[in-house]
């Protein structure tokens, strides 16, 4: 698509449907200046293994005492208003216009907080919900941050070869067990792949861990997870609506 015709498309398909803010429904933006800069962002002190908000620097409780396939875990905020908000949106009404301010956060963040990594990949869905859904969010997130930094993008690095039953309402080891050999490496590994693993939602790191230990077996230098937020084991899904 030229330039010139995708910028006449874009006030078209603007004119046709006006963005909305999608946490709290001001004209103008899919996600306003006042809820951005509303975000539960995270700040440091963080556990430097799994990024928990914590009052200092040292491993938290469960990293000091568990073992991990990742070199750690960061995101971007909290699941918690707007930021929620946006994500639902994304994730469960399809206002896909989203990816490009919620990348922008993961962009943002990485750039503050820059990860020893060359390769960018998403958490992969199942084929069956991916096709129910018509797309995965964190693939998205996961492309557009990959060009917002200048690094490769695989989509199909890892696959979902297990449908899992839902967490929700599981505790951390279910959530573990749950999700064990749920993916596996689609392609043999480029030597010194320093993977970033991309989703939306961190919950306990039992998803992320699932996808990292099969890379790692697999021959990845490294698998660092990104996600735009974490949530706290009972309000992983619950709407915020
Ligand atoms: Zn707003
Ligand atoms: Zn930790």
């Amino acid at each position: 698509m030229s330039k010139p015709f995708r910028i006449t498309w874009q006030i078209f398909w603007d004119w046709l449907f006006p963005p909305h803010c999608a946490a709290c429904g001001a004209r103008g933006a899919w996600l306003c200046a006042a809820c951005l800069e509303a975000l539960p962002r995270i700040v440091p002190p963080i556990c430097p293994h799994c990024g928990e908000p914590q009052r200092s620097e040292r491993l938290c409780r469960h990293c000091a005492q568990s073992a991990s396939s990742l070199e750690g875990i960061r995101s971007f905020g909290l699941y918690a208003g707007p930021l929620q908000k946006a994500i639902w949106a994304l994730k469960y009404e399809g206002l896909w216009v989203l990816v490009e301010p919620l990348s922008n956060l993961l962009a943002e963040y990485s750039r503050a907080h820059p990860l020893n990594v060359n390769l960018v990949a998403p958490v992969p869905l199942h084929k069956r919900r991916e096709r129910r859904r018509g797309y995965n969010q964190s693939a998205l997130l996961a492309r557009a941050l990959a060009e917002r930094l200048g690094l490769p993008y695989c989509a199909d690095l890892l696959v979902r070869c297990r449908d899992t039953p839902p967490q929700v309402g599981k505790s951390r080891e279910e959530r573990r067990l749950n999700m064990e050999g749920a993916f596996a490496p689609l392609h043999a590994i480029p030597e010194g792949a320093r993977i970033l693993l991309v989703d939306d939602v961190l919950t306990t790191g039992a998803t992320l861990e699932a996808c990292a230990a099969p890379l790692k077996a697999a021959g990845a230098a490294a698998v660092w997870g990104l996600t735009l937020a974490r949530a706290a084991l009972d309000t992983d899904r619950a709407s915020p609506f």
